[in-house]
């Protein structure tokens, strides 16, 4: 130490800009000036001057000033603007590969998605074609005056903060360095594990302007998020932020042991939740196919029809990976002190009545009964979150550091 520190101007003004953004996207109805200013603390001349420069950054607009005030003048709403700043999501995954432009309220600005058995592919084929995908993008976004502020990469595996995927086993893929890929680059994408980035999209008011209808969780609750295809992911998000861990591994609910003498996980461990809940788990236990065809979408189809249908060998296998995920979901609320639990990707298929069903069973089963509630939720955003939840990391690139896309005249 011994150097004398001194506030500097800018780094001021750039929290204070990126609180006033969080407030705005994370508030429930639209805020004035001197909303914003009671909320963040700050003072109503600096908001003023905070709000000017976010106007003239087309970052905000104003509203239709509220006419209800019975003295004074009306206080003008400011809303968030779309189409001037976006961010983009990339996700590979067991069920395919995508991209989408994610604007600050929220609008997609485009997506594609092309669904394909994913299982054994080549990682330069595939970063090949997600990079033909998501170029033309770019440039309409380009064209329409709209700048791309950030990415993230969502993948079916363990990523490390220096880009390495070390391990996706429902790809076959392993040990790949992420930033050898012209996409990665571009974008300067930053990668993560699918599961962590469906959660991510889950938060109301993360990186996007809160939606209304989105109600089961709010911006700085906490809640576990599984994410249930071929394998098993999760996450764990606390007071609005996913949890990471010290290798950024944390949460992965799949990998909770239910048995002690189970099968074999793709992971090394006995009996994982993986190995009951997991799709190609359920479908190879109830003999609907085999090999490759174990992975496909039309055995995963024979399976939810046989479910519908009242099939008794489809139904024994549901029922088995019911107890399975209680087990492991009330290890997890036990573990985290967390009571709310998100049920997405392949589960959602099985509806809010299993949801229910879950809720109910995990009330005996965890620390503090029958006190303690547990709510189990299919999440709102059900359809590649994590592509969303992608594009919303990389929005805020925009959020957390405002200054750096809107340089002074
Ligand atoms: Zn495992």
């Amino acid at each position: 130490m011994g150097v004398l520190r001194r506030i500097n101007q800018d780094d001021l003004r750039n929290h204070n800009l990126s609180v006033t953004l969080d407030t705005l996207l994370r508030a429930q109805e639209p805020m004035s000036r001197a909303d914003l200013a009671k909320t963040t603390g700050l003072t109503k001349a600096t908001m003023s001057l905070l709000v000017s420069m976010l106007l003239e950054h087309g970052v905000i607009e104003e509203g239709t000033p509220a006419a209800s005030a019975a003295f004074g003048r009306p206080s003008t709403p400011l809303v968030v603007r779309g189409g001037r700043f976006c961010g983009i999501g990339l996700q590979i995954n067991t069920d395919g590969y995508g991209c989408l432009a994610l604007d600050l309220n929220g609008d997609t600005l485009g997506r594609e998605w092309v669904s394909a058995d994913m299982t054994g592919t080549d990682p330069y084929d595939i970063f090949a074609k997600l990079d033909a995908m998501t170029f033309p993008l770019e440039s309409r976004l380009k064209r329409r005056g709209c700048t791309v502020v950030g990415s993230g990469l969502a993948l079916p595996g363990l990523v490390t903060e220096d880009m390495r995927l070390l391990v996706a086993r429902n790809l076959d893929w392993e040990n790949i360095d992420l930033t050898r890929f012209n996409v990665v680059r571009r974008l300067d994408a930053m990668g993560g594990n699918e599961a962590k980035m469906a959660a991510l999209a889950q938060i109301p008011g993360y990186a996007t302007e809160r939606a209304n209808f989105l109600n089961v969780v709010n911006r700085t609750d906490s809640f576990i998020y599984l994410s249930t295809d071929i394998g098993i992911g999760g996450a764990v998000v606390r007071d609005g932020e996913v949890v990471s861990g010290v290798q950024g591994f944390a949460g992965e609910v799949g990998h909770i042991s239910v048995s002690m003498d189970g099968p074999v996980c793709g992971c090394g461990r006995h009996g994982c939740l993986e190995c009951f809940a997991g799709r190609r788990a359920m479908i190879e236990a109830a003999g609907l196919a085999e090999g490759d065809a174990v992975t496909g979408s039309e055995a995963l189809e024979r399976f939810l029809q046989g479910w519908r249908g009242g099939d008794p060998v489809v139904a024994g296998v549901v029922d088995r990976a019911v107890d399975a995920l209680v087990s492991a979901i009330a290890s997890a609320i036990n573990l985290c002190d967390i009571d709310t639990v998100l049920l997405g990707g392949l589960w959602t298929y099985f509806g809010d009545e299993l949801a229910s069903v879950l809720g109910g069973r995990l009330r005996s089963e965890v620390l503090g009964s029958p006190e303690r509630q547990v709510r189990v939720f299919v999440p709102p955003v059900a359809e590649h979150p994590a592509l969303y939840g992608a594009a919303e990391m990389g929005l805020r690139r925009f959020i957390d550091d405002p200054l750096h896309f809107m340089p002074e005249a």
